[in-house]
């Protein structure tokens, strides 16, 4: 790994998206440099190189821009998540708050990972509603999800105590 490698350079802060007051951190320039996103996939790996994970989860949209590529380097089978409606035959449905309202994800069965350990992965963890969601949904797969990883993290929005349950990994974290 060519250390140090300044991630941050290639995370666009973008203010007011998607709405009024909101910083947006857009990890779009990741996926145009090449060796960015070999850099942020080699971290993660490396991170878990001692972990006996079985199999890596990763939810659309923004998690799938990482989640395969980490899986072909960790060899391990993937399995997406993805909001409601999108994937078919019969699926397993969870729901979660939003700032306002809600909105649901959903898996196929996946009876092979009961007892496996699966580690789920998305772009960004804030609140960690949505992680805690998918952890949710893949543990009544009767896997054992016990890491989380985001490429960001938000912890003034204190996923830390959301998700206090899980071991959690975050490339960058901004304040
Ligand atoms: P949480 O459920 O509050 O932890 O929000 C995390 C989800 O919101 C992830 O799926 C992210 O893709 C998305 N998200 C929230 N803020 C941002 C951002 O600034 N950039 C990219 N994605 C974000």
């Amino acid at each position: 790994m060519n250390e140090p490698f300044d991630i941050d350079a290639y995370i666009g802060k973008v203010p007011n998206f998607p709405k009024e007051g909101i910083l947006f951190y857009d990890i779009s320039p990741i996926l145009q440099h090449p060796p960015a996103l070999a850099h942020v996939i080699q971290k993660i790996q490396h991170h878990y190189k001692d972990q006996p994970i079985d199999a890596i989860a990763g939810l659309e949209a923004r998690g799938f821009y990482f989640a395969p590529a980490l899986a072909i380097a960790m060899q391990k089978p993937f399995y997406p998540i993805r909001k409601a409606g999108k994937l078919p035959g019969k699926v397993d449905s969870q729901s979660y708050d939003l700032e306002y309202g809600s909105a649901s994800i959903e898996m196929q069965p996946a009876p092979q990972l009961a007892g496996k350990r699966v580690l789920l992965l998305d772009d960004l963890i804030a609140t960690g509603g949505t992680l805690q969601a998918a952890a949710t949904l893949l543990q009544r797969q009767g896997a054992t999800v016990e890491d989380l990883c985001g490429v960001i993290g938000l912890p003034f929005l204190n996923y830390q105590e959301s998700l206090a349950s899980f071991r959690i990994y975050t490339l960058i974290n901004y304040d």
